[in-house]
């Protein structure tokens, strides 16, 4: 992202110490989303990527993912698909488990989702450590498609998601805007 923008947006987020839990520093995007000028730069940012890389289709990580990755999709005029937690999607699914801190989570996907060959731009607000984004990436190719990218609003890079992310990637970009 430009500088420019970059600090549009890094303005509009709020840090909350010890959010949901003590050490966490909890990235709010509710100011960002509050603010037209804002949410209009990021979501013409996200939608030019979708552009630049030939994305087919968008993926939208629950739930703040959705936030971003709808509006994106809208506007570059490709669909929009959810990743969601797992009990959620009424269709026949696809489910993929992953690691957290403490236990375990599941995200699916619809199995019909995607044509095949489909180029997908993830998207989501956060990225950590990089568990949710690698189990969707492995969701995503599991259902037929072709990972384009990842892009999230903020990358946490003390914590090596993108490190953890790459072998996922397989050579796609991560974009951090
Ligand atoms: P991870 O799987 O560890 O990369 O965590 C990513 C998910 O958790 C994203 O969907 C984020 O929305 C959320 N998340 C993790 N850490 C934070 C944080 N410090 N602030 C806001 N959201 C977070």
């Amino acid at each position: 992202a430009s500088s420019s923008l970059r600090e549009l947006l890094l303005s509009r987020i709020r840090d909350v110490p010890d959010y949901p839990k003590p050490g966490v520093m909890f990235k709010d995007i509710t100011p960002l989303l509050a603010d037209p000028a804002a949410f209009g730069a990021l979501t013409d940012a996200l939608a030019s990527l979708c552009v630049r890389l030939e994305a087919d289709k968008v993926v939208g990580l629950e739930a703040r993912g959705f936030i971003l990755a709808a509006p994106a999709a809208a506007k570059a005029q490709i669909g929009f698909v959810p990743v969601r937690k797992a009990g959620k999607l009424p269709g026949s699914t696809l489910r993929q488990g992953y690691e957290l801190e403490y236990g375990t989570a599941e995200i699916e996907v619809h199995s019909d989702a995607f044509a095949p060959g489909d180029r997908v731009l993830v998207i989501d607000d956060v990225l950590a450590t990089g568990g949710t984004a690698e189990a969707s990436l492995d969701l995503v190719r599991r259902a037929g498609a072709e990972v384009a990218g990842v892009a999230v609003l903020m990358e946490l890079g003390f914590l090596a998601g993108r490190t953890r992310l790459a072998p996922a990637l397989a050579g796609a970009p991560l974009e951090a805007l």
